[in-house]
């Protein structure tokens, strides 16, 4: 690549980020560390209908918890701001103005309602209206009026938009990195508006006009700008500027696989669609996601390595992404797997970094639990033991809660299966052997139990289940040995006395 490698993340703060748009980010990102370029956020809100409070905000920091920050910005000045289009409102009026000199852009002075009247007129003849060259001529602009007509309408400060003039009758090739060539007629183009009325830009004059000042090398988007890409070419062709390359990503679909991702499916399946809560709509971080496990998940929807290869650290997906990876069809979303991830992520992540937040947890749960219980030596051999089958860091909690809390009940199904009529007297002899070990770990416990077991030449089954229920009140649960050892000699024997008492 010869151009230094300058690509942009272009939302419009108009609400919360969905998923898709920060898998948009996320090729972006993955896109400029690549080739060592410039990741640049702006924030295209010149909509003011559409703009909404903290939408800014939140995409900023959804950004930063999932570990791709950019490099310029709202509040990262990279020598080509503002990075806020409404900050650079006054430069675009120019640049309208400057394709009506090359006659490339008109001026239109029909009213809104002249507008509906036509759209009226044609959906009655069963036709769609558009307004370019072949009926321009018999509309209100300044290609239809004389000089003076519009000088005067000018003076008159008669509302206006300008538009864009379309050629006529002409197909345009474009080529994308990820769909290959595409053709369009330009009969069924609009002739778009590129200035308001409102003395604002539309999109598609501020997203050319700064793309090229922003010296943006890749258009990164997803799929539903790809009917934008014709005028925008056109543009700037217009403007005699060398335009970006271009690659639109697909779309994000439902877990059926059929239409768009949309948050009504979130809500019905109960699996977030936004990175962070928004409003009333959960998020992945809330949810317990790690960054990870969802820049991971996202990385997949729509690109792979071409391996069967699925774990990606960020840098992996820094070196191993590729435009030309990027699939043409959608991709099925598909929240089951996103668990999977995750999981996976828990599993690798070092102990002693899931400490803090498992602590404060069962501190809350059980604030009167005994002290040696919660020593972070303690904690962590806990979190060693039940992590395996934790799927998020919150499971932790779940999963060791008999540790913490003697059981006040045995599961009924278990009791009948494996509570028999020895069993009384088999844990009675346990407690005696327990009773007697010095140093109450692990290893001596399991040694001392096997080694009974031998002499009695009993079953494990006749043993170990039933020590598992007066234990953990289950057959679930970790290496019962290890179980003895967290909870102590003191609390073991209790719960031994307290099952042969209740179920004698
Ligand atoms: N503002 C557009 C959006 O909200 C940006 C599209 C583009 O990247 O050109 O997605």
């Amino acid at each position: 690549m010869n151009k230094r490698v300058r690509v942009r993340f272009a939302p419009s703060p108009t609400g919360g980020l969905h998923i898709g748009g920060l898998r948009t980010a996320l090729f972006n990102y993955l896109f400029a560390k690549k080739h060592g370029g410039d990741f640049i956020l702006r924030i295209e809100d010149t909509d003011q209908t559409r703009f909404v409070e903290g939408a800014e905000a939140y995409i900023e920091e959804a950004l930063e918890w999932s570990g791709i920050p950019y490099d310029e910005g709202p509040n990262k000045d990279g020598g080509y701001g503002p990075y806020r289009q409404s900050e650079r409102k006054d430069l675009y009026k120019d640049y309208a103005l400057e394709l009506i000199e090359k006659g490339h852009a008109y001026y239109a002075f029909d009213t809104p309602e002249a507008l509906q009247q036509h759209r009226l007129d044609h959906e009655a003849k069963g036709k769609t209206f558009i307004y370019n060259g072949h009926n321009r001529l018999k509309l209100d602009n300044s290609l239809s009026l004389s000089a003076q007509e519009v000088a005067n309408k000018l003076a008159d400060a008669k509302p206006y938009v300008i538009r864009f003039k379309t050629p006529e009758d002409s197909e345009i090739h474009v080529k994308d990195i990820v769909r290959g060539s595409v053709s369009f007629k330009t009969e069924v183009l609009d002739d778009k508006v590129l200035f308001k009325s409102d003395g604002m830009p539309t999109y598609h004059l501020a997203n050319i006009v700064d793309d090229h000042l922003m010296k943006i090398s890749h258009v990164i988007r997803g799929e539903e700008w790809l009917p934008s890409l014709p005028l925008h070419l056109q543009l700037y062709e217009a403007f005699g500027w060398e335009g970006p390359e271009f690659a639109h990503l697909p779309l994000i679909m439902k877990p059926t696989g059929k239409g768009k991702l949309s948050k009504r499916d979130g809500e019905k399946g109960g699996f977030p669609v936004f990175p962070l809560a928004w409003k009333e709509s959960m998020g992945y971080r809330e949810a317990g996601y790690m960054p990870g496990a969802v820049i991971n998940f996202l990385a997949l929807l729509g690109w792979n390595p071409g391996t069967e290869e699925e774990l990606f650290e960020l840098e992996d997906l820094v070196a191993l992404f590729e435009l030309e990876r990027v699939q043409k069809s959608g991709a099925r979303f598909d929240p089951e797997k996103t668990k999977w991830f995750n999981q996976q992520y828990l599993q690798k992540a070092d102990n002693s970094s899931l400490l803090e937040g498992f602590k404060s947890q069962i501190l809350l749960s059980y604030p009167d639990v005994e002290a040696a219980l919660v020593s972070d030596i303690s904690l962590l051999k806990i979190i060693d033991m039940v992590k395996e089958r934790a799927v998020f860091a919150a499971d932790l909690v779940s999963l060791s809660s008999f540790l913490f809390q003697a059981p006040d009940s045995y599961e009924e199904k278990a009791v009948k299966k494996q509570w028999k009529e020895q069993s009384p007297n088999i844990l009675k002899d346990v407690l005696k052997l327990i009773s007697n070990e010095k140093v109450f770990k692990g290893p001596s416990l399991e040694a001392a139990v096997k080694g009974y077991i031998s002499d009695q030449e009993l079953s494990f089954g006749a043993v170990m289940p039933p020590l598992r229920l007066a234990l953990v009140g289950a057959l679930s649960g970790p290496n019962i040995f290890d179980i003895m050892e967290v909870i102590g000699a003191p609390e073991s024997q209790k719960r031994l006395k307290k099952i042969i008492e209740t179920l004698a």
